[in-house]
């Protein structure tokens, strides 16, 4: 409970703007962007300061409470929901947004933790340099979110993912000291690469304050294409070719199903790319450093062979910027566009890329048996071997009843995942909705060793409990 001296003491440290306990205050931060959790928190700390983050932490400790850190509250998995009224402290990074310094010599920007993705691409972008991390949540997730789930996103096929974008973290620990690791360097090999501990910890480990983030050249041009394909084994064809062809250029390669494309289009106001119906497309897009080339004409080629080999339906090739965002559009409003067709259960899966096809096949049996005509919304990362294999309520099923199916459905598609040497979270971390399922995933001796280093870390549990370890 908080008692006036408590109070004080955090308003005293935190100012009025920075302790917030007042129901209506405190309601966006509890509110879970899938309504799958009501969080609910003794109350949000907003420092905006490291040493204010270190500060804060010591007062929790003090008292007794337990820290949950939060970005930008966008997670899909539970992990910054705070779960007690009396013992929870959320700490949010959202005052904490300063571009401490930005390099486009050396390549590098240093930035607090609770700057916003977009907000770091555009300040890239203004030294004619590129941050290749993007995801539709972009607009408000935080770099410090980004890196604790070490997210992903639709340019990790080239770039790779947050981890791979990262050179050196600041972290407050569960002592309150802070440990200044923003090193800016490729190469560093003194022992152990702490970073990379933080780095899809989930917040489980430490307060990440700041981060020293890699800048690339800026792509001068895109090609982007969406084709309309008869199966997955077709969009892996269209994949190889479209690898050999252009190797790193090829920065996004996106799967959608029929029913996806249409929600998009029916519930989100994407624009049909073409009257060709089709059970599949793919949005591919090129990233060319030059200002001219002839990789358009290549590409072009290669769709009219593939076109004339039927493993494609139809293709468009973006003929402006307008036309590139009305695509990416259309694949960014995936995720919101199953709101309106009810209960979606979902599954974050990543398996070897040539079982791609085979997973969709051998899934949908799966899916209709545990609840006969539900519909899966499938879309995702196919370059990565990454599919959001979201699966939308039967139509006329109530959406409660649906939801309780929620576990025996991942649980059976898990199970297929497993068979085939795949991932149950391929982006999106644990946090608490999968946090039960690492004892299936992870051997007695990973999960020890995961245990080990939580408790050296942070030996009384006062980061994120009942997140990521089970
Ligand atoms: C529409 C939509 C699309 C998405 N697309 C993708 C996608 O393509 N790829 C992908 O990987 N994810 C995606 N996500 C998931 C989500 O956006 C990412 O997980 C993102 O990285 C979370 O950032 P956040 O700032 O919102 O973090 P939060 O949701 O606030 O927190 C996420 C986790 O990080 C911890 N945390 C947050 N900040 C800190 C910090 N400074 N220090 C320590 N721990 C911290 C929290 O405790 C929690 O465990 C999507 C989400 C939405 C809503």
């Amino acid at each position: 409970m908080l008692d006036d001296v408590m109070h004080k003491k955090f308003i005293g440290l935190l100012g009025e703007q920075g302790f917030l306990t007042e129901a209506d205050k405190m309601q966006p931060y509890l509110q879970e962007w899938r309504d799958l959790y009501q969080g609910r928190a003794l109350a949000v700390a907003r420092p905006n300061s490291t040493e204010m983050v270190a500060q804060t932490i010591l007062l929790a400790k003090e008292y007794g409470l337990k820290i949950i850190p939060q970005g930008g509250n966008t997670g899909l998995v539970g992990g910054q929901v705070a779960e007690s009224e009396q013992e929870h402290l959320i700490l949010s990074l959202e005052r904490m947004t300063k571009i401490r310094e930005i390099d486009p010599i050396s390549n590098i920007m240093i930035v607090d933790a609770g700057v916003i993705l977009q907000n770091i691409q555009q300040a890239a972008d203004k030294v004619d340099r590129f941050f290749p991390l993007s995801l539709a949540s972009e607009g408000s997730c935080q770099i410090g979110g980004n890196l604790s789930t070490n997210a992903g996103g639709v340019n990790v096929l080239s770039y790779g993912n947050t981890r791979d974008l990262c050179l050196g973290l600041e972290v407050v620990l569960a002592d309150g000291s802070i440990w200044d690791g923003l090193r800016c360097l490729k190469k560093d090999n003194t022992g152990y690469d702490l970073k990379h501990l933080f780095i899809g910890a989930e917040g489980t480990l430490g307060i990440i304050t700041a981060a020293v983030l890699k800048l690339v050249a800026k792509p001068r041009r895109y090609e982007t294409f969406f084709c309309a394909l008869p199966s997955p084994d077709a969009a892996l064809t269209l994949l190889n070719q479209c690898k050999e062809k252009f190797g790193a250029s090829l920065t996004s390669f996106e799967l959608i199903s029929a029913l996806g494309h249409e929600l998009s289009i029916k519930h989100a106001g994407a624009k049909r790319m073409m009257t060709t119906s089709a059970p599949w497309f793919v949005l591919g897009e090129l990233s060319l450093g030059t200002e001219a080339g002839d990789e358009a004409d290549i590409l072009s080629h290669l769709l009219e062979e593939a076109l004339s080999d039927h493993f494609i339906l139809d293709a468009v090739l973006a003929q402006s910027e307008q036309q590139r965002k009305e695509i990416w559009h259309l694949r960014e409003s995936l995720s919101a566009a199953q709101k309106p067709e009810g209960g979606s259960i979902k599954n974050d899966i990543s398996i070897p890329i040539a079982l791609i096809p085979k997973f969709i096949e051998q899934a949908a049996v799966i899916v209709d048996s545990v609840v006969a005509d539900a519909r899966p919304v499938i879309f995702g990362h196919m370059g990565d071997g990454n599919l959001h294999y979201n699966i939308s309520q039967p139509v006329a099923m109530d959406k409660q009843d649906y939801l309780l199916t929620w576990d025996s459905m991942t649980s059976a598609i898990d199970v297929l995942v497993i068979e085939m040497n795949g991932s149950i979270s391929a982006e999106h971390g644990i946090g608490k909705m999968k946090k039960e399922k690492m004892r299936a995933i992870k051997s007695d001796v990973e999960l020890e060793l995961m245990q080990k280093i939580k408790q050296a870390i942070d030996p009384d549990h006062l980061f994120n409990p009942g997140k990521l370890l089970p």
